[in-house]
């Protein structure tokens, strides 16, 4: 029994030696899980930034990512203390890998420069970064599977004041039992992750296009962002 033992041993060994002598004089464990090289919660900023976008990059399975062109991940200052949320990435944005650059984009730059802001001094991401098919809004599956990442993103970014444009976002981030009218216009501190900023609801730029009589809503909003980061 023993010699039978002893022979089916030595024949393992060579048939190792043969393919692998590695195997059987390394001490170490085989590593069967890669170690996480994309940990997005080391390095400095733009380090983590990099890696939640390297991670976004390798979503597997993703019809918004599937059907996209190119991941729009943020844009704007990183150390800003004022973060702005809109919806998701439309074709412009899709083509340029870059959020808010179309007509809705161009109408975030006045409204952003009639507080004396641009976007050397705000930062601007998305609910989702990748474009939803003909510009529908993102399911709720779609969403939730992107919250991870955008909370991560609040993370490192971690602003002061969180600027929340339209419904998906406000929904998202705030609760679905809430509507845009109602809820714009108000300050509320949240806890974000391990970030508690404020927040304020405001109307989208795109539905400020369809409806412009809302703009002096808009406005006051925009008067009460600039308000309170004079104060920060
Ligand atoms: N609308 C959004 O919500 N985000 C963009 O990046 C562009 C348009």
């Amino acid at each position: 029994m023993k010699k039978n033992l002893n022979q089916k041993l030595i024949n393992l060994i060579e048939y190792y030696s043969l393919i692998n002598s590695n195997l059987l004089i390394s001490k170490t464990p085989i590593k069967r899980i890669a170690k996480n090289t994309l940990d997005s919660t080391s390095g400095n900023k733009q380090e983590k930034l990099n890696k939640l976008k390297k991670k976004m990059q390798l979503i597997k399975n993703c019809d918004l990512k599937n059907n996209a062109k190119n991941l729009v991940f943020g844009d704007g200052n990183i150390n800003s203390k004022i973060m702005i949320i809109g919806e998701g990435p439309g074709a412009n944005e899709d083509l340029e890998g870059k959020p808010f650059v179309g007509r809705a984009g161009k109408l975030l730059d006045k409204m952003l420069a009639s507080i004396k802001l641009d976007r050397t001094k705000v930062y601007i991401s998305n609910v989702v970064n990748y474009r939803p098919p003909s510009n529908r809004k993102p399911t709720e599956n779609e969403i939730e599977r992107y919250l991870p990442y955008l909370i991560s993103h609040i993370e490192i970014i971690n602003p002061k004041i969180i600027v929340l444009l339209g419904s998906t976002a406000l929904n998202t981030l705030i609760g679905n039992e809430i509507v845009i009218s109602k809820a714009r216009g108000n300050w509320v501190q949240k806890e974000i992750g391990s970030i508690k900023p404020w927040i304020i609801a405001s109307f989208h730029p795109a539905f400020l296009m369809r409806q412009p009589d809302q703009k002096k809503l808009a406005w006051i909003d925009l008067k009460m962002i600039r308000e309170k980061y004079k104060n920060l």
